[in-house]
């Protein structure tokens, strides 16, 4: 056997390897999950018991808005909310690079963009909220997705209603480019202006919440919540560890290591954030009953910005 038939041979080799590799759609299709014990079936983490949140290492997995919605308000409990459609590939991107990219987003998501914003009733408050979909160009924020979020907090204002924002994503949107950064600072007056008709704004992280996202809108809420083994920062690990040159600590931009440092105010298990959210709401729009228990704990994490909140929902 000469050098030639042998890397052809291998060739070969790899080329079968490839080939048995599973296709994305198999994936999705597949009944099985790889989480911490090896394959699990999907039905054993993704139902609503469990609410997608693997009951052997309580691994939070993604939920879509509308999931998010059902949890929250009740299933189907709620009114979605449309949104501006502005004009897509405003940069003009060859070969239709960013309109395919939008089109196979929508086709698996089924909105427009990144935001869905809905309004609901829950427990006698209204209520308006708006969540990011990650599997939408990464939850990336475009013009669209900011001009949902601008729209959420003006609608919020109409209706007298707090805002509750569910964030993850990687940022704003490089296929708008400075466009999408704009969107920061619209995004930011927007919600400044929801507090200047002294409404309340509660942010939940959730996943994976990063760049521009942490760094406007969900960065300036009055009081933030973070689901469990959810992410947050500003760049990633990759990046700061190749920046800095330094050995980063195991939880590093782990929610819990932020409530720590004092830049989330809670982190809370997927089945009770709905209830601590609606406690604080009580207290804040001073609808709280006072033969109803209060969650000390979650009055002390939070008694710095319940102050100020306080004066801001009186
Ligand atoms: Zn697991």
């Amino acid at each position: 056997m000469n050098w030639l038939t042998k890397v052809l041979r291998f060739g070969e080799k790899i080329k079968k390897v490839i080939k048995e590799r599973p296709t994305k759609e198999e994936i999705l299709q597949s009944s099985w999950v790889s989480c911490c014990a090896g394959p699990i079936l999907k039905k054993e983490i993704f139902n609503d018991e469990t609410q997608h949140v693997c009951p052997k290492c309580n691994k939070h997995y993604p939920l879509s808005p509308k999931q998010r919605f059902d949890y929250f308000f009740g299933k189907d409990n709620y009114t979605i909310v449309e949104t501006p459609k502005v004009y897509d590939d405003p940069l003009n991107w060859p070969n239709g690079v960013y309109k395919k990219k939008l089109a196979a987003a929508r086709k698996l998501t089924g909105q427009h963009c990144s935001v869905l914003v809905a309004q609901g009733i829950k427990d006698g408050i209204g209520i308006t909220t708006f969540a990011i979909d990650s599997r939408f160009i990464g939850g990336s924020i475009n013009v669209s997705s900011g001009e949902a979020i601008t729209k959420a907090c003006q609608i919020a204002i109409d209706s007298n209603n707090p805002l509750i924002a569910w964030s993850e994503g990687g940022g704003q949107s490089m296929f708008e480019s400075n466009l999408s950064l704009h969107m920061m600072t619209k995004t930011v007056l927007a919600v400044n202006t929801l507090k200047s008709n002294k409404l309340p704004f509660i942010n939940c992280y959730v996943n994976k919440c990063y760049g521009g996202i942490s760094a406007s809108f969900a960065g300036i809420s009055d009081i933030a919540f973070a689901e469990e083994s959810s992410m947050i920062g500003f760049a990633g690990q990759h990046i700061v560890k190749n920046q800095t040159r330094e050995v980063l600590p195991e939880d590093f931009q782990t929610a819990e290591s932020l409530l720590k440092t004092g830049f989330v105010d809670a982190v809370y298990h997927r089945k009770e954030i709905n209830e601590k959210i609606m406690n604080i709401l009580k207290i804040l729009l001073h609808k709280h009953d006072a033969s109803s228990e209060v969650n000390d704990e979650l009055t002390n994490e939070t008694s710095e910005n319940n102050q100020s909140s306080r004066a801001i929902a009186s």
